[in-house]
């Protein structure tokens, strides 16, 4: 547990939340400022601060949560789709630095935006991605 990390004590249980699912490693929880109805975090217990400090094993487990309990919200509240979401870093809109999986059950006509302009790629761009790999 990390000082100060407000989802690690949300995820040990120091701090009460509305919880959907527990098990040893993970919390899922009700976000406190919904983007729609029935949006959740899915948070690991050990501290990680993004994607990038993530163990592999927790990474996975958290992807297959994310299914199951998206499937739950989905049918449950009878959803018409599902934004999985995850943030990493200030300027990609990462506000609690402790790694969380959004799951934001979406409805037709919603006003949720989890969008983007679409931009070009240009043949320098594209190669100098594709030389990274
Ligand atoms: P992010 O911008 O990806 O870091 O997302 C942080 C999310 O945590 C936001 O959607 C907040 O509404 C949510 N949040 C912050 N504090 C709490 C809390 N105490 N309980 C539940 N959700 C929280
Ligand atoms: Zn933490």
């Amino acid at each position: 547990m990390e000082n100060n990390c407000i989802f690690c004590k949300i995820a040990n249980g120091e701090i009460p939340a509305a919880t959907l699912y527990e098990d040893k490693e993970f919390r899922v929880i009700l976000d406190l400022g919904p983007a729609s109805k029935g949006h959740a975090l899915i948070l690991p217990k050990k501290h990680a601060e993004n994607l990038f400090e993530l163990p592999d094993e927790t990474a996975g487990k958290a992807m297959i949560l994310a299914k199951k309990i998206a499937g739950i919200l989905k049918e449950g509240l009878k959803a018409d789709g599902v934004n999985v979401v995850q943030n990493n870093g200030e300027a990609a809109g990462q506000t609690v630095m402790h790694f969380h999986l959004h799951l934001i059950p979406r409805y037709e006509n919603d006003t949720v935006q989890v969008t983007w302009k679409p931009g070009t790629l240009t043949d320098e761009e594209k190669n100098e991605i594709l030389g990274l790999f």
